[in-house]
């Protein structure tokens, strides 16, 4: 699966377009999502060209695999909703209604998630 650097999401990173940064790491960065879905909703995205969650998981390196999740951890932690319950999704490829094609994970939280959502 080959990588398109003029995603958005790619452009974000390389500052070229603006965005609400929640956190950034070596290896990951978090943002706000330009249409929020919930009280809280975040993008988390690694730093490498990554386009899906399996293509991050079987081609990130351990260190990017480990950053990524903890800096959701962290972020999780620092949102202070881990009580309540979050929602965390992932779109994949055409199936998966997947409009930005460089991986990221959407943490959604701060109301209670319908059956489906995104
Ligand atoms: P997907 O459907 O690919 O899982 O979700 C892409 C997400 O990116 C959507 O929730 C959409 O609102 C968000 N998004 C699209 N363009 C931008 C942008 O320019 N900035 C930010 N912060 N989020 C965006």
């Amino acid at each position: 699966m080959s990588y398109d650097d003029h995603n958005i999401f790619a452009k974000i990173l390389r500052g070229e377009i603006p965005s609400q940064t929640v956190k950034e790491t070596e290896h990951t960065l978090a943002f706000k999502d330009i249409a929020p879905q919930a009280p809280h909703h975040v993008l988390v995205i690694p730093k490498g060209a990554y386009v899906t969650a399996d293509d991050f998981a079987a081609n990130a390196s351990e260190a990017e695999i480990v950053d990524f999740w903890r800096t959701f951890g962290d972020i999780v932690a620092e949102l202070g909703v881990a009580a309540d319950g979050y929602r965390i999704i992932s779109n994949a490829g055409r199936d998966g209604l997947q409009e930005v094609p460089h991986y990221h994970l959407h943490i959604l939280a701060g109301r209670s998630m319908g059956p489906m959502l995104l």
